[in-house]
């Protein structure tokens, strides 16, 4: 996973998606790889430009790997070719291949193995409300998910509807 993927993910555990303080997700014990590729100017500017990098986000992540080569903000105007080729190297070329993220607001932990982050979220309290929701599935035969306010609960709703398969 790449810093700039880790730049756009934050907690989306139900009680995280009405704050701000679900992103960034801090990284923990994490194991880094660097690959190096291409240096392409134009690609950079099109996505800082884009306000697609959180730059606040970024600088916490980095500052937080050791690294405190970006200031704490910056103007389009002053993307000059030195911040470009570090940007270049923290978004691109930097890999977190094994270890943790940690959400700020509710603490959850999300591993990342081989390079993917598990993004699912199971906690107590919505693994409460998926299984009262399972209940009702499986009364009313109803073949729709009850628990529709994120993917991410969803998919771990499948889970447990899995689970909950292999019970019956
Ligand atoms: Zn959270």
């Amino acid at each position: 996973m790449r810093l700039l993927t880790h730049n756009l993910l934050a907690c989306s555990a139900r009680t995280c998606l009405t704050t701000s303080n679900n992103f960034p997700l801090a990284l923990k014990d994490v194991q880094l790889e660097v690959v190096e590729v291409e240096y392409n100017e134009g690609f950079l500017k099109g996505l800082m430009g884009g306000g697609k990098v959180d730059w606040r986000g970024l600088v916490q992540t980095v500052r937080s790997l050791g690294d405190s080569s970006l200031p704490e903000t910056v103007n389009e105007d002053e993307l000059d070719d030195d911040i470009l080729k570090k940007l270049h190297h923290l978004l691109l070329e930097i890999h977190v291949t094994q270890g943790a993220m940690v959400c700020p607001n509710c603490s959850h932990v999300f591993t990342i193995r081989n390079g993917i982050p598990n993004m699912v979220s199971i906690e107590p309290r919505s693994c409460r409300v998926q299984r009262r929701s399972l209940v009702l599935w499986f009364s009313s035969r109803s073949l729709q998910c009850s628990l529709t306010h994120c993917v991410p609960l969803v998919r771990s709703c499948s889970q447990l509807l899995a689970d909950h398969e292999v019970q019956r």
